[in-house]
């Protein structure tokens, strides 16, 4: 069965049409811009090279209808309609309802409404793909994955806030977490790579990318994560800042004058390593080119980002009472050894060693810790879409 994988943003939509059987990604791509001016589908087909299209987008239906057309076409298209027999969203926010995947029908689109004032960026996106996908495939099941629903089997202690207990029953104010999918595909693959049950291990996975986050997965299941109410608390990010003082945010109003968007602005888009680099970028490539290159921000920013992460390490050991393996992925965590050099030189306290020929590695399945050493390190690239599809499958066949 071919399942197609949505990834619907508020101006894009990012698409892969994959395989159940072998696992192959028949064709990927990017609508971008979507009711903005200069739209474009960007996509590839497998085996083939980079197809672009500027072509009008005034809204979601517009860009499924292109992505149909793109997967269907005589000329270069991949499959015929009635091929795709399922279609599988990214959901960003499940609120506490969903603790797992499932098959979306007028219930499940009421309750993803219901809590999109937890993701008011992110829900109402991603329902528009539901629903343009409804009218482009009618018929077709459609199955939504969470990014909190792995998170769901924290326990209390890590997901309350210290806030009054009455805006967590009013509101849901509390700690959701995101990446699930990632941080429960990598911990999963993990624990195959060693050969152990997941119910056997501890394991911690650094989700590294333009968004991070760390979680602490025991016996399979996950017992705390860095983000939040929101994916701006936990780690320093691209431009995000993650944990700070809350009342930064009242002392910034006041000595800027300006307004609570502007500090949400400043807090989402302008800090993390971002800011602290003076804006030089909040691409690791760049970042560590210039920290080689003796620039003072650039190095502040990334130092700061390492010790970040490396303190939710210690945290979550002590959680979860040690660790077995700590893994490495999304964009930087896969690709910069540099980084995480300068993470894993610091775990000599739980025993930990890394290899640095083997820290060498991009983007591959790679053990990265010394022979002696207590913990393995590893580095094992995510692949959302993939287990989106699986899941699709799954609940679909
Ligand atoms: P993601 O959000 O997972 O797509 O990750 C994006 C981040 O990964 C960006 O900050 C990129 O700079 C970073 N990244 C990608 N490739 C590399 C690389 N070879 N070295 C360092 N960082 C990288």
């Amino acid at each position: 069965m071919k399942i197609l994988v949505i990834n619907c943003g508020s101006s894009s939509l990012k698409f892969q049409l994959i395989d159940s059987e072998s696992e192959a990604v028949i064709c990927k791509g990017l609508c971008e811009r979507i009711g903005i001016e200069g739209s474009r589908i960007v996509y590839t087909p497998e085996g083939k090279d980079k197809i672009t299209i500027e072509t009008p987008m005034p809204d979601h239906n517009r860009a499924i209808e292109l992505v149909i057309e793109a997967l269907t076409n005589k000329e270069n298209g991949v499959v015929s309609l009635d091929e795709i027999g399922a279609v599988g969203h990214r959901i960003v926010h499940g609120g506490e309802k969903f603790t797992k995947s499932v098959v979306i029908n007028e219930e499940v689109i009421k309750a993803i409404e219901d809590v999109s004032d937890l993701a008011p960026l992110h829900n109402p996106a991603n329902l528009i793909g539901i629903r343009a996908c409804q009218k482009a495939m009618p018929g077709v099941p459609m199955v939504a994955v969470f990014d909190t629903a792995f998170h769901q089997t924290m326990p209390q202690e890590a997901y309350l806030y210290g806030l009054p207990y009455s805006y967590y029953e009013k509101y849901g104010i509390r700690r959701y977490g995101f990446h699930g999918t990632s941080h429960s595909y990598v911990s999963k693959r993990a624990a195959q790579i060693l050969g152990k049950d997941a119910k056997d291990l501890k394991i911690i996975v650094c989700h590294l990318g333009n968004g991070a986050s760390v979680s602490a997965v025991k016996g399979g299941e996950c017992i705390d994560t860095s983000m939040g109410l929101t994916p701006l608390e936990g780690l320093i990010m691209g431009t995000r800042t993650g944990d700070i003082d809350p009342s930064v945010v009242e002392f910034v109003m006041k000595k800027e004058n300006s307004s609570v968007a502007d500090v949400t602005n400043l807090l989402n888009k302008k800090s993390g390593v971002f800011g602290l680099s003076d804006e030089l970028s909040s691409d690791f490539r760049d970042l560590e080119d210039a920290y080689v290159e003796g620039h003072a921000g650039a190095k502040r920013a990334v130092d700061a980002f390492a010790y970040r992460v490396l303190k939710y390490i210690g945290a979550y050991t002590a959680a979860m009472g040690g660790v077995d393996a700590i893994c490495f992925t999304a964009g930087v965590g896969e690709n910069s050894g540099f980084v995480r050099k300068l993470i894993c030189e610091r775990l000599g306290f739980i025993g930990a060693t890394l290899d640095e020929e083997a820290n060498k590695v991009r983007g591959k399945e790679q053990e990265i810790s010394g022979a002696d050493s207590k913990v393995k390190l590893m580095v094992v690239p995510t692949n959302e879409e993939l287990a989106i599809a699986r899941d699709t499958y799954e609940l679909t066949k």
